[in-house]
């Protein structure tokens, strides 16, 4: 046998995240997924998932998956703000699509750590400014589109 033999333990797989055992990046993660319902339901709900380092020295990785399973780039350590941006990679990578977006600026957002280890998303238009939590992003759209969501919400309650 060559060093180089099929070794079936040794391909690293990405695999869910058991979120029971990390309450912080379930809470991470709930708060993506309600932004991605609010504005960009079809990329919705991700799931969290890892790939465990085969190397002592080198930390495990942690992706977004889209619904199908599909998911582009990885995280170390992650907290709330890079589960957001792990989502937003996967998005831009994979669904081409600039996500999520200030609609005042008209331009694209980035995850970033705000206080108290809060993630937000941040405009980098002009001087800069903090769109809104990681979240809460329903709470930017305009009044119109926030009353459909809220009917499509209720819609799926009842
Ligand atoms: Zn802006």
């Amino acid at each position: 046998m060559s060093d180089f033999s099929y070794r079936p333990d040794s391909i690293r797989l990405p695999r869910p995240v058991d979120l029971a055992a990390r309450p912080d990046l379930a809470a991470a993660l709930d708060a993506v997924n309600r932004d991605l319902a609010a504005t960009l339901p079809e990329a919705g709900p991700m799931r969290l998932m890892w790939t465990p380092s085969d190397d002592e020295n080198l930390p495990d990785q942690y992706h977004a998956a889209l619904p199908d399973g599909r998911w582009h780039g990885d995280t170390q350590d992650p907290d709330a703000a890079c589960v957001a941006e792990a989502a937003q990679e996967t998005v831009q990578a994979v669904l081409w699509q600039v996500w999520p977006v200030c609609l005042e600026h008209r331009t694209g957002v980035h995850a970033d750590a705000g206080a108290d280890e809060r993630a937000v998303w941040r405009c980098r238009a002009g001087e800069g400014h903090e769109l809104c939590e990681v979240g809460e992003l329903a709470q930017t759209l305009p009044g119109k589109q926030r009353r459909a969501l809220r009917r499509k919400e209720r819609r799926r309650e009842a």
